[in-house]
């Protein structure tokens, strides 16, 4: 008990060597898994703080260079000096209108429009097909028209595009700027998706049209990451891991948005492995120390066996030997009357013959379980075997009222004859030992299997064996119920020697019973055995 209580103690230890490091593991990857994702996080960061800034000052760059400034005219418009410029206007000589057109100073006429507008206008009606003039007429037009010559300009050349839009967009800010009430200064809007930059200083309004938010961006951003331009006033969302203000006017921002899943994929796939493998290693650690448990706890089982094995022989060799010592005695004294000299001298021969039955079984026993036993394979005549057998174990069979009945067939084959005898003894030993009083024991010898093999059986109304100890009483030992309880005698090793001769031999030795329909025992081994299996 002590030894059972001991050595399931250092199994639970064991057990919590293998789980405890395998638990700290866990606990460890999963703080890993999370200290891998802020990293992932923070390195994130990091490249969108530093892209940021570079890509607004890119953009300032751009912005720079893309402003348009609008003169801001008088409406209605105030009327000009007359000039001799205008009798140019009314000619049709196109170099001047030109020179007009083209020239700084040309001024504004005495209906109040500007003489180089007019001049590019009268070009156009004198040559249409002149793109040269479209192009300079639509930069002149935004910088330079009031707007009633404007929309005219616009109708006459039918004008569309950005001219237009850039006009309608001047109405628009003027109204804006007077709504806002925007005396000096700038200010960022966002209009249907297009940033509008209003600069209303010393009576001049400029603007910027950025027509998308989305920031194309020469520099590669990494996969992840996108940048947009925002009004800073706006919320930025969840999305937005770094920004930088834009410092054209004032108010415009490049935000970089991080795609979470993007970010964390890769540690995530990373995590679902380092999981699995861990998982894998817990499983195979539960499985090894089932084995280990399912081993021990045999082992210990075993062990239990084994002393209680010799116990048994023991008692079997003690009971024996005492009877025959008294028998023996009583024989030398002379005091003994003839009939009971007889009846003593049968008994101790039948002690004798129980003994070496027995001797032989540990002996053999011994030597097999150390691979030292030595088989000899000879043809031999198994009827005359059996028939010898059944007459040696007769005199037992009768003391106790049981009948030794057998059906032997002829039967020739090339076996251990000693062994098949001990086996068919330990057969019969345990029908007798097991069987009630008036009933019969049948031993069988037939061919089978087209005379390849032959079966040796042997078939008692006993008390019958329940299936699930039909594979348990060949091992050896094994004695099925409680010991203290346990009426009939034995050392369990009968069976599991008679299982030993039956593969020496390459056959079987199996079992038909049910608990109260008796028990029939089958050797099937084979005719012949061929020279290679006839070894130790
Ligand atoms: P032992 O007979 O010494 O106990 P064995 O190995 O010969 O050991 O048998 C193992 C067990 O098988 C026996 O203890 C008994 O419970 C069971 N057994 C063997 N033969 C019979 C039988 N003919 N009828 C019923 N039970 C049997």
């Amino acid at each position: 008990m002590a030894r059972r209580a001991v050595g399931s103690r250092s199994l639970h230890w064991l057990t919590l060597a293998v789980v405890l490091p395998l638990l700290v593991l866990a606990v460890l990857a999963a703080v890993g898994a999370r200290s891998q994702m802020q990293a992932a996080w923070a390195d994130a960061r990091m490249e969108a703080e530093r892209l940021a800034p570079a890509i607004a000052a890119e953009l300032e760059h751009d912005l720079g260079q893309s402003i348009n400034e609008i003169a801001i005219y008088p409406d209605p418009p105030i009327p000009g000096e007359p000039s001799p410029k205008d009798e140019i206007l009314n000619g049709t000589d196109i170099g001047a209108l030109e020179n007009l057109r083209n020239d700084p100073d040309a001024g504004i006429s005495p209906a109040g429009l500007p003489r180089r507008v007019l001049a590019g206008l009268a070009i156009h009606r004198l040559d249409r097909g002149w793109p040269a003039n479209v192009a300079v007429m639509e930069g002149l037009l935004t910088v330079e028209a009031p707007s009633v010559l404007t929309t005219l300009a616009l109708e006459k050349m039918q004008l569309g595009g950005m001219t237009e839009a850039r006009w309608r967009r001047e109405e628009e800010i003027r109204a804006r700027v007077k709504e806002l009430g925007l005396d000096e200064g700038d200010v960022w809007e966002l209009r249907d998706g297009v940033f509008v930059h209003i600069i209303h200083r010393e009576g001049k309004l400029s603007f910027v049209q950025i027509p998308d938010m989305r920031v194309d961006h020469d520099r590669s951003l990494p996969p992840w990451a996108q940048a947009r331009l925002a009004l800073a006033s706006s919320p930025p969302g969840p999305e937005v891991i770094a920004t930088s203000r834009v410092r054209v006017g004032s108010g415009l921002e490049v935000r970089i948005l991080a795609d979470t899943s993007l970010i964390e994929a890769p540690v995530r796939r990373l995590q679902k492995w380092m999981f699995a493998m861990l998982g894998a290693s817990l499983a195979t650690a539960a499985v090894a120390l089932a084995v280990l448990h399912r081993t021990i706890r045999r082992e210990r089982q075993l062990g239990e066996m084994k002393s209680q094995f010799v116990a048994s022989v023991s008692h079997e060799l003690r009971a024996p030997v005492a009877s025959i010592r008294l028998m023996a005695d009583a024989l030398e004294a002379g005091k003994v009357a003839p009939e009971t000299a007889r009846e003593f001298h049968r008994l101790i021969a039948r002690e004798g013959a129980r003994l070496s039955t027995l001797v032989g079984n540990v002996l053999d026993h011994a030597r097999i379980e150390q691979g030292r036993k030595v088989w000899h394979m000879e043809p031999c005549d198994l009827a005359a075997l059996a028939a010898d057998t059944l007459r040696v174990m007769e005199p037992l069979a009768r003391e106790r009222g049981i009948t030794l009945r057998h059906e032997l067939a002829p039967v020739e084959a090339s076996v251990d004859a000693d062994a098949i005898q001990q086996a068919l003894v330990n057969l019969l030993d345990n029908a007798i030992k097991f069987s009630p009083p008036d009933t019969a024991i049948v031993t069988t010898l037939a061919n089978y299997g087209k005379h390849r093999t032959f079966r040796l059986s042997v078939r008692d109304e006993g008390p019958g064996i329940p299936a699930h100890e039909h594979a348990r009483i060949f091992e050896r030992f094994y004695r099925p119920g409680d010991e203290l309880r346990r009426e009939t005698q034995g050392t369990g090793i009968g069976l599991s020697l008679v299982k030993s001769i039956a593969e020496a031999h390459h056959g079987t030795v199996t079992v038909e019973s049910a608990p109260g329909a008796g028990s029939t025992f089958i050797l099937e081994l084979p005719v012949a055995l061929s020279n290679s299996s006839t070894g130790h």
